[in-house]
C-alpha cells in the first residue's frame, strides 16, 4: 500500500491536493537529503479535506530550492496520507478507516491495511533516526493556531512554541501519529485553522521552515509566561442515533448555530449548547475511553447544559465532520506545576 521514493516527483510542487492523485498512485513516503541529522518527519493530508500542510511543504521546498537540487538544510521525511480521499476533498472515503486512527497504539483497526502500512512507516522512520514528528492538520470550525502534544518534556514543548503558544496536551486518540511518535522523539499534530487561508498556510509553512532550521533543541525548560497550556479531559460525540441541526427547531438536538465560536472560550457550569428534549443526546469520553457524559452534559427546562467549567475546542458546523471524528473536545487548563513535574524537578522551580 505504501510507496517511497528518495527525490520529489515531477508536479509535487504545484499539484493541489484534488489533483495529487496524478502525481502520487497512493500514500507515499518521500526522503530528501539535508546538511543535518537526524531527519525531519512530517506527515501532510492524512485528511483528504486538509491540505494546508501540502500547500506548505510544497512553500517551503520551492523556498529552500529543493526541486533544483539544493540539500535541505535538514534532512526530512514527508508522508503524504489520504491522497484518494484529497481527490474528493473528504476527510476520509466512506470505505476507509480515518488515516490518524490507525497507527500502532489502535484498538480499533488492528489488522487492516492502513494500520500494517502506518506500522511499516513508523519502522522506517525509527531505523533513519528522528529529530522531531510533526503532523500537520486544519480544522473546520473557528479554532486558533495550536498544536497537540502527548508528552511534557522540555524539547516536545519547545517544539511547540515554534509554532503557537497555544498547546493542548492529550493522550486520547488512539492510534494517532503522534501518540506513536512520541516515545522516538518530540512528536505533536499542528491544527492550523481553516483549509483555503493563506494566512493559515504561511503559519504551517513557518513553522516548517522553523524546524528544519532548528539545529538542537534548548536545554533550558520552557517558562510559564511562553505557554497557554490546555489538557483535554473528554472528546464529545453526538449520539449515533440522534437527529441534530444547527438552528433547526425542528431536529431533535438543534445546536447554536453560532456554536464553533465557544472554541477556546472558558466556559461556566450552565453555558446552553443548545435546544432539545432529549435527556442525553451527547456522549463525552475520557482519555481512559470512560463515559463521562452525564459529567459533563444535563438537559434542563429543553436546553443542553454544560454540568462542569470547561473550554471547547475543535466545536464545528460540520455535519459530516461530527459524524465521522467528533462533536468537540473539552479542556481544562493545566496548572503549571504539572510542566515543572513532567521534567523531574520539584514544583516551583525554575
Ligand atoms: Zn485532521
Amino acid at each position: 500500500m505504501l510507496h517511497r521514493l528518495n527525490a520529489l516527483p515531477d508536479g509535487f510542487l504545484t499539484a493541489s491536493a484534488r489533483e495529487l492523485h496524478e502525481v502520487l498512485p497512493g500514500p507515499t513516503l518521500i526522503h530528501l537529503p539535508g546538511r543535518r541529522h537526524p531527519e525531519l518527519f512530517v506527515a501532510v493530508l492524512q485528511h483528504g479535506n486538509e491540505d494546508v500542510g501540502l500547500v506548505a511543504i510544497q512553500q517551503v521546498l520551492k523556498n529552500l530550492h529543493a526541486d533544483e537540487g539544493h540539500p535541505l538544510p535538514r534532512a526530512m521525511s514527508i508522508y503524504v496520507g489520504n491522497v484518494q480521499a484529497a481527490k474528493h476533498g473528504l476527510r476520509r472515503l466512506d470505505h476507509q478507516p480515518d488515516f490518524n486512527r490507525v497507527w500502532p497504539g489502535t484498538h480499533e483497526h488492528i489488522g487492516t491495511a492502513e494500520h500494517a502500512m502506518c506500522a511499516q512507516v513508523r519502522d522506517i522512520m525509527a531505523q533513519r533516526g528522528l529529530f522531531a514528528s510533526i503532523d500537520v492538520h486544519n480544522n473546520t470550525g473557528l479554532n486558533p493556531h495550536y498544536s497537540v502534544v502527548s508528552g511534557l518534556d522540555p524539547h516536545t514543548l519547545h517544539l511547540a512554541l515554534l509554532f503557537s503558544r497555544t498547546v493542548v496536551w492529550y493522550r486520547g486518540t488512539y492510534g494517532s501519529m503522534t501518540g506513536a511518535f512520541a516515545d522516538l522523539c518530540p512528536a505533536l499534530a499542528v491544527e492550523c485553522g481553516k483549509p483555503g487561508q493563506a494566512a493559515n498556510e504561511e503559519a504551517a509553512a513557518r513553522f516548517i521552515d522553523a524546524c528544519l532550521h532548528l539545529t538542537t533543541f534548548p536545554e533550558q525548560p520552557v517558562q510559564e509566561g511562553d505557554v497557554d497550556l490546555y489538557h483535554t479531559m473528554a472528546v464529545v460525540h453526538v449520539a449515533p442515533d440522534v437527529d441534530f441541526g444547527f438552528g433547526e427547531p425542528l431536529a431533535a438536538l438543534n445546536f447554536d448555530p453560532r456554536l464553533d465560536h465557544l472554541n477556546f472560550v472558558d466556559l461556566p457550569v450552565g453555558a446552553v449548547f443548545g435546544h432539545t428534549h432529549l435527556a442525553a443526546p451527547l456522549q463525552a469520553h475520557n482519555e481512559a475511553g470512560e463515559d463521562v457524559g452525564a459529567t459533563y452534559f444535563r438537559t434542563v427546562d429543553g436546553r443542553l447544559t454544560l454540568q462542569r467549567a470547561a473550554m471547547p475546542s475543535m466545536l464545528t458546523l460540520d455535519a459530516r465532520v461530527i459524524r465521522q471524528d467528533c462533536l468537540c473536545y473539552l479542556m481544562e487548563r493545566v496548572p503549571f506545576e504539572f510542566v515543572v513535574a513532567a521534567r523531574g524537578a520539584p514544583a516551583g522551580a525554575a
